[in-house]
C-alpha cells in the first residue's frame, strides 16, 4: 500500500498513491475521465525526486497538445525542486528537439524547415500534375490525408504500393505510393520535413543510429505519457523504442476517451499494454473528482452505449448538483444568444467567465456563437480556429525567414517572390525552376546566376536582385535575435510599402506584423535560441493545436469566455460548459453518419469528452434550423441525446422546464418564439433573459425626439440590446434601448 506520512500523496487517493509511488518498471493507469489520472502522473512525478531522489533531468513528460504540456509544467512547477530541467512536451515538439540535435545523422541538414499543412499543400500542388493516374478532381487536401495515415502507421512508399487494398482514398495503391515517393523526394531536396516526419524521422533515427538513442535515453530515464489512448503507431513506437533501455514507463489514459482515430490514434495501443509489458503494474482509478453526480450520470449512461469498450466504473466524489440543462433554439443564432444569456446571467451572479467554456463539434460553428457573445458584450477567447500563424501577411513573412535560413526551402521561395511584385512573371519563374531541375540546385541560386546564365530573356536582373536580397537576409538571421530580424524582413522585403496600398485592409496587416515582432520579442524573454528556434516553435503552434491563442487573442482580457473545439478541450476542465449544436451531423458529424458504427462510436466519446469537461453546470443545446454551407436546413437532434434521455431538463429560451420530445419537434409547435422573431413572449420574470427583452418586431414605440415609430429588429442581450426603429418623422435608426428613453406607444 501506499507509504504513509509522505504530505505530497496524502494529497492522493489510496489508488492514485499507490501509482504515484510507482517506482521502477512499467505501469498502466487507466481510468475514466475525470478520476485524477494526469493528477497522479504530476504528483508521480514529484515523488520520483522528492522521495526516490531522481534528478529532474532525467524525467520525461509527453502529452497531446502546447497547451496541455505547458499547463503541467506550471503544476509541477509548485511541486517539484528544479521543475526546469523537466523534460514536458508534446511529441511533436520532442521530434524537433532530438532531430535539431541529431538529424544529421541520417541525413538531415542543418537548418532543416518544418513544412506546414500549407506548405505541404503547396508542395503537392507542385508535383500532383505530373503524375499518372491522379486526376483533376483530386485536392491536395486528399493527399495529404493519405500521407498523414501512412507516416501515423510508419508505413512507407513501398509499403502503400503493397497494401491490402487496392485503393487508398479513391487512388490506386501504386499511384497513392508514387505520389508518396515523389512528394519524399522533392521535400528532402528542399531540406524540410513535415509534421508526420517529426516522428518518423525520429524513429528512424532511433533505429538507425542507437548511440543516438542511447544518448537520449539518458535524457529519459523515467518516461510518462498522459492521453495514451490517442497515440498512433508512429508515436507508440517511438514510446517503446525510448523505453527499451530502462523500461521505466507510465502510461495513464482513458479508451473511452480516444478521438484521433481519423488521425490514426490506436486504442489497442493502451488495450495491449498489459500485452507489451507483461511485468506491468495497472492501476485503476474509480473516482470521478471533477463533475457533479449529475453530469456523471449523464457522461456515464452515454457512454454505456458503446460496444467496442472496457466495462469501468466510475463514481462520482461530488454532490448532485444543478441538473444539466437541454435547450432547442430555433436556429443557430438563437443558440447562441441563448449561450450568451446565460452566460450574461451566470457572470451577473459573481461567476467569473474564465470558469465558462463553449465547446463545438466544428471550428465554423463558433463564428455565430462569438457575434452572440460579442453583442452581448461578453469577452471570448478562442481557442484553435485560424490562427494568428495561419494569416497571410505572417505567412509570408515567416517564409521570408525560413528561406532566410534554408536557401533551398524552393516552396518558400515561391511564396514570396511575387510579395511584393519584383517584376519577376510566370515565365521567368518558369524558365528559372526549369533551370534549377536541370542543374541540380536551387530556385535560389538559378536567381543568382540569371545574369550570369541567360536563363531569361528579358529583366534577368530582378532575379539577381532578389537574391542579393535574400543573402542579406541570410546574414541577419545569422546574427540578429529574431524581433529586430523580423523588423529587417519586414522593412527590406518591400512588404510594408505593399500593405501602405492596401489601405485599410494593409493596416490591419500591418499591426499583425507588428505583433510578430512583439510575439518574437517575447519568445526571447522565455527562451534560449535564436531566428531559428524560433520558427521552430511558431511552426508547431500553427499546426496540430493550440497555444497560438495567445497572440491570437491578445486584445482579448484575460478574463473572457472560452470557445473551443470538442477535440481542442481534451484533458481540461470548467465549472460550466456548453455544448452547443447536438444535432445529426454535427455531433455525430456528417462523415460518421456515412462511415458507420465505429464511426458513430468515435463520435460517441467525442461527445463524452465535451460533458466530462464539465464541474458544476453543463448546457447542451441545438438548433431547429441551422445555416452549413451557406443553406438553412431543418436540423435534426443528436441521436445522443435521446440515449441520455431522461437525465436532463429541457428548457426554453425563458430557463422554464418544458417537456423533451425527441426528434418529434417537427410536430411540436413550441412556445417559444418562431425564428426570426426575436424575443417576442411576454415577459416571465423567471426568465435569465426577458428583464431587458421588452422590445419586439412589429411593435409600436414612442421616442422622446423621433415621436412614434415601429421596431423592424431587435438584437443583442443586456446592456447592449439594440433595436431598429422606423420614425416616419425622422427616418430608420439603431438605437441602443438602454440610452434611447423608448416606451411602448
Ligand atoms: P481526464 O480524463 O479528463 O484527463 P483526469 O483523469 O486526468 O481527467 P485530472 O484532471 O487529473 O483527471 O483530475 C480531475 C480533477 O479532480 C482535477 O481538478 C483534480 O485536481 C481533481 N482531483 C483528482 N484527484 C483528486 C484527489 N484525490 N483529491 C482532490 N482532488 C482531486
Ligand atoms: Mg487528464
Amino acid at each position: 500500500s501506499a507509504p504513509s506520512g509522505s504530505p505530497l500523496l496524502s494529497q492522493l487517493n489510496e489508488t492514485q498513491a499507490q501509482a504515484a509511488d510507482h517506482f521502477t518498471g512499467p505501469a498502466l493507469v487507466i481510468a475514466g475521465a475525470g478520476s485524477g489520472k494526469t493528477r497522479t502522473l504530476i504528483y508521480r512525478i514529484a515523488h520520483l525526486t522528492q522521495h526516490y531522489g531522481v534528478h529532474p533531468g532525467e524525467i520525461l513528460a509527453v502529452t497531446f497538445t502546447n497547451k496541455a504540456a505547458a499547463e503541467m509544467r506550471e503544476r509541477a512547477s509548485h511541486l517539484v525542486p528544479g521543475a526546469n530541467e523537466l523534460w514536458m512536451s508534446t511529441f511533436h515538439s520532442a521530434g524537433v528537439r532530438i532531430l535539431r540535435a541529431y538529424g544529421e545523422h541520417i541525413g538531415l541538414r542543418r537548418g532543416f524547415v518544418i513544412y506546414d499543412d500549407d506548405d505541404q499543400s503547396d508542395l503537392l500542388k507542385e508535383i500532383m500534375g505530373s503524375i499518372p493516374g491522379i486526376g483533376p478532381d483530386t485536392t491536395p487536401r486528399t493527399l495529404r490525408g493519405i500521407l498523414d495515415r501512412a507516416k501515423s502507421n510508419l508505413l512507407t512508399p513501398d509499403d502503400l504500393a503493397r497494401s491490402g487494398d487496392p485503393y487508398i482514398s479513391g487512388l490506386p495503391r501504386e499511384v497513392a505510393a508514387e505520389m508518396y515517393r515523389r512528394y519524399e523526394a522533392r521535400k528532402r531536396g528542399q531540406n524540410a520535413i513535415d509534421f508526420g516526419d517529426l516522428i518518423t524521422e525520429t524513429v528512424r533515427l532511433f533505429r538507425e543510429v542507437p548511440g543516438v538513442l542511447d544518448k537520449v535515453q539518458n535524457r529519459a530515464r523515467f518516461i510518462h505519457v498522459d492521453e495514451y489512448q490517442d497515440t498512433n503507431k508512429a508515436q507508440y513506437e517511438l514510446t517503446r523504442l525510448l523505453a527499451s533501455r530502462d523500461r521505466n514507463l507510465l502510461v495513464v489514459g482513458d479508451p473511452d476517451q480516444s478521438i484521433y482515430k481519423f488521425r490514426g490514434a490506436d486504442i489497442q495501443n493502451i488495450l495491449d499494454f498489459q500485452k507489451d509489458y507483461p511485468d506491468a503494474k495497472v492501476y485503476m482509478l474509480e473516482h470521478n473528482y471533477r463533475s457533479s453526480a449529475s453530469v456523471l450520470k449523464i457522461a456515464n449512461k452515454l457512454i454505456e452505449n458503446n460496444t467496442e469498450r472496457l466495462d469501468k466504473t466510475l463514481k462520482p466524489v461530488k454532490a448532485e448538483g444543478a441538473p444539466v440543462a437541454f435547450h432547442r433554439a430555433t436556429d443557430h443564432r438563437a443558440e447562441g444568444d441563448f449561450v450568451a444569456g446565460w452566460i450574461t446571467r451566470l457572470h451577473g451572479e459573481g461567476r467569473p467567465l474564465t470558469e465558462m467554456a463553449v465547446l463545438y463539434r466544428t471550428n465554423a460553428q463558433s463564428r455565430v456563437i462569438e457575434e452572440s457573445l460579442r453583442r452581448g458584450g461578453i469577452a471570448a477567447k478562442i481557442v484553435g480556429g485560424v490562427g494568428f500563424y495561419d494569416r497571410r501577411e505572417i505567412r509570408d513573412i515567416l517564409a521570408y525567414a525560413r528561406l532566410a535560413i534554408n536557401p533551398a526551402d524552393d516552396v518558400a521561395l515561391r511564396r514570396i517572390i511575387g510579395r511584393p511584385r519584383r517584376g519577376i512573371g510566370d515565365t521567368a519563374l518558369e524558365k528559372l525552376m526549369g533551370w534549377a531541375r536541370e542543374h541540380r540546385t536551387t530556385l535560389l541560386e538559378a536567381c543568382a546566376r540569371a545574369v550570369e546564365d541567360n536563363i531569361i530573356d528579358r529583366g534577368a536582373q530582378k532575379p539577381v536582385e532578389f537574391a542579393a536580397l535574400m543573402g542579406a537576409m541570410s546574414e541577419a538571421a545569422e546574427n540578429y535575435e529574431p524581433a529586430p530580424f523580423f523588423r529587417f524582413v519586414i522593412e527590406t522585403s518591400g512588404y510594408l510599402d505593399l500593405l501602405r496600398q492596401e489601405g485599410q485592409e494593409g493596416q490591419v496587416r500591418m499591426e499583425n506584423l507588428d505583433e510578430l515582432v512583439n510575439a518574437a520579442e517575447e519568445w526571447s524573454r522565455e527562451n534560449e535560441g535564436g531566428v531559428h528556434d524560433f520558427l521552430d516553435d511558431a511552426a508547431l503552434l500553427s499546426s496540430v493545436d493550440d497555444m497560438r491563442t495567445k497572440k491570437e487573442n491578445r486584445d482579448v482580457p484575460e478574463e473572457a469566455v472560452t470557445l473551443m473545439t470538442l477535440h481542442n478541450a481534451k484533458g481540461l476542465e470548467f465549472p460550466v460548459v456548453f455544448i452547443v449544436g447536438t444535432e445529426e451531423g454535427l455531433l455525430p458529424s456528417r462523415g460518421a453518419l456515412t462511415e458507420g458504427p465505429g464511426a458513430i462510436e468515435e463520435e460517441r466519446r467525442l461527445f463524452y469528452v465535451g460533458i466530462t469537461r464539465a464541474m458544476e453546470r453543463l448546457f447542451l443545446t441545438a438548433a431547429e434550423n441551422r445555416m452549413q454551407f451557406g443553406k438553412t436546413n431543418a436540423a435534426e437532434d443528436s441521436r445522443f441525446l435521446e440515449e441520455i434521455g431522461g437525465e436532463f431538463d429541457t428548457i426554453d429560451a425563458y430557463g422554464q422546464n418544458v417537456e423533451y420530445r425527441a426528434k418529434s419537434w417537427k410536430t411540436y409547435r413550441p412556445t417559444v418564439p418562431a425564428a426570426g422573431a426575436g424575443y417576442s413572449s411576454p415577459v416571465k420574470n423567471t426568465s435569465p433573459l426577458t428583464a431587458d427583452m421588452a422590445y419586439r418586431g412589429g411593435e409600436k414605440v414612442s421616442h422622446p425626439k423621433f415621436g412614434e415609430g415601429q421596431v423592424l429588429a431587435v438584437s443583442g442581450l443586456g446592456e447592449r440590446q439594440e433595436v431598429t426603429v422606423h420614425f416616419p418623422s425622422a427616418g430608420t435608426k439603431k438605437l441602443l434601448v438602454k440610452f434611447a428613453n423608448l416606451s411602448k406607444a
